[in-house]
């Protein structure tokens, strides 16, 4: 250390000696607030740091974005790289900075992505976009889409949104089809068509594309077609309700544009999917509240088949929770889960185990009847989850039982099939989860009644062990 005064030493620097002095202050919420950006950098692996402090404001945080950026760049987070620019060469009449969308519903855009299943074989992707509004009105995802496809999506989006004044597309084969020409240009919608080549000229959806394939496609690998539909269509709602857009001042495109009771088309979840206590965060709603907010829900079209809402029964302070598939023609009728064939084997059951039906909770992942009795589509499973999960929330119970397939699928977040996930304890947001064969399969397949008979004599020793080491509901904290 050379022998040399603060005052001699901030001079030769030319650093004033109060900057020298200044100990940084560091405030009582910064371990909370660190925790919080790298758990938000971890959820949202491609957001910046000012998406993030958008998102923190929107929680509650009083940051901006300077404080944030510093943690950001402390904790070692990964700024994501930026875009590369793209040369100009000229723009035709149809490009988006020639015709600029001023208001909703003024222009949309639509264009197709292509992926891969693990296996390689082709993913596409049809993605439509209000060009104003930034929101994404739709994305389906199938092995193979036509014109037939195309026409079928924009009809029902005509159908249910309303019609646009220009619809702008790629002039490629898809758009060239002739039947969705005529077909546009009988509903009197004007198209805008890009030059060959030049995707910048149809910038808003190919920035949408963009997004999706950064945030979802290139990180994340599909092993089916159904997984693919269900993940995309969740980020889709992500990307309307609560990724915070940058020209947008760091809001979401469609926070509350959609009401429950609009229904959508079949087989298809609707844009934005606001929940009544996402817009009321602080009113936590009981189960009856809950069953009454979504007793009239038309999120999908099975709301429009159904007989009865089936929400769920048994005792709302339960520890053990049952989750099975979708209501059944009885369960239609009655508006209660289990109450056929399958629902007296499924008391049996519970009856071998020490249980009865008023102790424990039973629900479905779908709240309505899919016509037919036929399998739940991933739209539906993803326009339903929402409500399953604030039902788990508000009982909280110690341990779940999934039965069937779709269950276990649905809430472990995997393609993996119910033979191989069976016979293991598994987790659901920190809850115990022991799937296992549905009670309608034992029915039909008498030699899962075994390996089922084990299941649930795993679930209970589970909960026997739990029991012993948490306190009773109810109880002092
Ligand atoms: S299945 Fe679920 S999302 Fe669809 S209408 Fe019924 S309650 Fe609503």
């Amino acid at each position: 250390m050379p022998n040399v005064s603060e005052r001699r030493a901030c001079r030769v620097l030319q650093q004033a000696r109060s900057t020298q002095r200044h100990r940084p202050r560091i405030r009582d919420d910064e371990a909370r607030l660190t925790q919080r950006i790298i758990e938000l950098a971890c959820a949202y692996g491609r957001y910046g740091y000012r998406r993030i402090a958008a998102l923190l404001r929107r929680e509650g945080w009083r940051v901006n974005h300077k404080r944030v950026e510093r943690i950001w760049r402390q904790a070692g987070l990964k700024v994501p790289k930026k875009q590369p620019k793209r040369g100009r060469i000229w723009l035709n009449d149809g490009s988006c900075v020639r015709h600029r969308p001023t208001h909703k519903d003024h222009v949309w855009a639509y264009d197709f992505l292509h992926a891969r299943t693990h296996d390689g074989r082709p993913l596409r992707m049809l993605a439509v976009v209000d060009e104003y509004t930034r929101e994404c009105l739709a994305i389906d995802v199938a092995r193979r889409l036509s014109s037939e496809d195309v026409l079928e999506r924009l009809a029902w989006l005509f159908a249910t949104r309303g019609v646009p004044e220009y619809i702008r597309s790629d002039n490629g084969s898809e758009f060239t089809a002739q039947v969705v020409r005529e077909w546009l240009a009988r509903t009197e919608v004007k198209t805008l068509y890009i030059e060959p080549g030049s995707p910048w000229e149809n910038g808003y959806v190919e920035s949408f594309n963009g997004k999706l394939r950064d945030e979802l496609l290139n990180g994340e690998i599909f092993y089916t077609l159904l997984e693919a539909k269900v993940l995309i269509e969740r980020w889709r709602r992500e990307y309307n309700t609560v990724r915070p857009h940058s020209s947008l001042d760091y809001q979401p495109p469609a926070p509350d544009s959609i009401e429950i009771g609009v229904t959508v088309a079949p087989g298809h979840v609707q844009g934005a999917t606001e929940h009544p206590w996402q817009r009321h965060p602080s009113a936590s709603p009981s189960l009856g509240e809950l069953h009454d907010d979504y007793s009239a829900c038309r999120r999908c079209a099975l709301g429009d088949t159904r007989t009865n809402f089936v929400f769920g029964t048994g005792n709302p302070e339960a520890d053990v929770m049952f989750v099975g598939e979708a209501p059944g023609r009885d369960e239609d009728v009655q508006g209660e889960p289990f109450v056929g064939r399958a629902g007296q084997l499924l008391n049996k059951i519970l009856e071998a185990i020490g249980f009865t039906r008023d102790e424990v909770y039973i629900a479905n992942i779908l709240k309505c009847r899919p016509p037919g009795n036929r399998d739940p589509q991933p739209t539906e499973i993803v326009a339903c989850e929402p409500i399953l999960q604030r039902q788990i929330e508000l009982i909280r119970p110690l341990i779940l039982c999934s039965l069937g397939s779709f269950a276990a699928k649905m809430l472990l977040q995997t393609s993996t099939g119910i033979t191989r996930l069976r016979g293991r304890i598994h987790e659901y947001r920190g809850i115990p989860l022991v799937p296992t064969f549905h009670p309608a399969a034992l029915l039909r397949n008498a030699q899962w009644k075994r390996p089922t008979w084990e299941d649930v004599q795993l679930l209970r020793r589970e909960y026997d062990r739990l029991r012993g080491e948490a306190p009773l509901k109810g109880s002092a904290s």
